[in-house]
């Protein structure tokens, strides 16, 4: 059985989520980092794209001693699964989603991934490999699924969240609005790629709710299914 999917960005008033040469920016808050830390300390596994990795660094570890003692009592290990999206097997073996921490990792490659790259990352990870010169994220969710990760968390960046709503495979977003502009058309937003073009492609979502939280403003969207 598929995770289920829930995507969580922090972007600007512009609709940014870093700036156009992809460096980090403190968008949200102590209230919102609270919030995704419950959210992923919820969650069974943690997905970002290599893009994200390679400009952030992120370790996707669970902060809060609660939550994770709260994991461990509930039988669970400290941290969720951490997955990368990465057809060329560009992950760091020194990243921090592969050093901090304990837990399993899975690093998601394409057949064309460049094979001692590959032989590196298999000694800090179980690697997927799954489609022929970019990753299926199809099969890699299925295969997630048969790993027993339920409830999986995105966090980016906006290049994987397009493949994942191109593939219909995401089910709730969480976009906290930030009080900044960041400005710049070469900026990242919540779905990068080429975009679509006819409106019957566009995703169509639901509003779930809505927070004032910090300084800015959260949403919570579900995503219809067609
Ligand atoms: P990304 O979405 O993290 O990673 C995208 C990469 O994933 C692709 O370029 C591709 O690289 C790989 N990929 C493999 N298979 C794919 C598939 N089927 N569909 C989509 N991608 C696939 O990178 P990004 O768009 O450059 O985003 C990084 C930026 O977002 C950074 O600036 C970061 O700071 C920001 N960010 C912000 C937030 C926030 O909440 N504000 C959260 C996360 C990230 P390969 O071809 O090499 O595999």
């Amino acid at each position: 059985m598929r995770p289920s999917v829930v995507v969580n960005v922090a972007m600007s008033a512009d609709g940014k989520l870093s700036t156009r040469e992809r460096r980090q920016v403190k968008i949200s808050g102590n209230e919102d980092f609270a919030r995704v830390d419950r959210l992923k300390a919820g969650c069974d596994a943690v997905m970002v794209g290599i893009g994200t990795v390679l400009a952030d660094d992120p370790s996707l570890t669970v902060k809060s001693p609660e939550y994770k003692a709260e994991r461990q009592r509930s039988g669970r290990p400290e941290h969720p699964v951490r997955v990368v999206i990465d057809s060329g097997g560009r992950t760091p073996p020194n990243a921090a989603i592969l050093t901090k921490g304990d837990g399993v990792r899975v690093v998601a490659v394409s057949e064309q991934a460049d094979p001692a790259r590959v032989s590196v990352l298999r000694t800090k990870a179980t690697v997927i490999v799954a489609g022929e010169t970019e990753v299926d994220l199809v099969r890699v969710l299925n295969e997630l699924g048969a790993m027993g990760i339920r409830h999986l968390m995105v966090e980016g960046g906006g290049t994987l969240i397009a493949g994942l709503v191109r593939a219909g495979l995401v089910d709730e977003i969480y976009t906290y609005i930030g009080s900044i502009v960041i400005g710049g058309k070469d900026a990242p937003t919540l779905a990068d790629g080429p975009g679509w073009i006819r409106e019957a492609d566009f995703a169509r979502l639901t509003l779930a709710d809505v927070a004032r939280m910090d300084d800015g403003i959260l949403l919570h969207w579900t995503v219809k299914r067609v």
